[in-house]
């Protein structure tokens, strides 16, 4: 059965135990040759530079603004989403055409305004691809200048002093994009996301995921799950 609250990625509480029963898991395959085309729907990024504060719950690292909201929106069929945070994979979690990727960055989008609890949720989804002299990730710097930390309810939060500015890791162009409904890659394995993967990779050096290793060996990806009959969309 699903295990929601005690979780990691090795041997004892594996991803593979997280969720039965389910038919909207996620990550997928992202088969290009069985691709639907999607309607006109435009993705705007209005991002914005501000603090960032680091949530470390092992196995899981977090990215969030110091104020909610801060780091501005993106906007789908004139709708408006929240950036909440932003996280890492490594390797990445959705496969295309069977291959992945040395990571995968999300940006988890809430609708603006809704305050449940459990609101749906849009993340976009920014796969890493290796290329000599390009981007350096954040995340070490981050963690490396952690100057003031504290524990809340089992999570160490570090207070780097840096700003963040999301659109550093997305892609030079972010226009062309997957999209298919699934769940969160985390138990509760929740089935109320949405993911749009950027077509295009954001490169960055070899070196930018040496961190993930050592903190998180093995990887922290989850397992592709079955598609069944979901339609995975192509936006141009
Ligand atoms: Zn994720």
């Amino acid at each position: 059965m699903t295990l929601c609250t005690d979780w990691d990625y090795g041997f004892s509480r594996r991803p593979e135990q997280w969720s039965k029963d389910k038919t909207r898991q996620s990550p997928i395959d992202i088969d290009t040759a069985n691709l639907q085309e999607g309607e006109d729907r435009r993705l705007t990024f209005d991002y914005r530079e501000a603090d960032v504060k680091l949530l470390l719950k092992s196995p899981k690292l977090e990215l969030k603004p110091m104020t909610e909201g801060a780091w501005g929106a993106i906007s789908v069929d004139g709708k408006n989403w929240t950036l909440d945070s932003v996280h890492a994979h490594a390797p990445g979690e959705h496969s295309v055409n069977g291959d992945l990727y040395p990571g995968e960055v999300h940006f988890v989008h809430k609708p603006q305004g809704d305050e449940s609890k459990e609101p749906p949720l849009l993340v976009v989804g920014a796969f890493l691809a290796y290329q000599e002299d390009s981007l350096v990730l954040p995340f070490e710097k981050y963690l490396k200048n952690g100057a003031g930390y504290k524990y809340k309810s089992g999570e160490l939060e570090l207070h780097p002093g840096h700003p963040f500015d999301p659109y550093q890791i997305l892609p030079k162009k972010p226009s062309a994009y997957y999209a298919y409904k699934g769940s969160l890659t985390t138990p509760p394995c929740d089935e109320r996301v949405e993911f749009l993967l950027l077509k295009n990779p954001v490169l960055v050096t070899p070196d930018s995921l040496r961190g993930f290793d050592e903190w998180f060996p093995g990887g922290t990806n989850r397992p592709i799950q079955p598609r069944f009959q979901r339609p995975v969309f192509l936006h141009k």
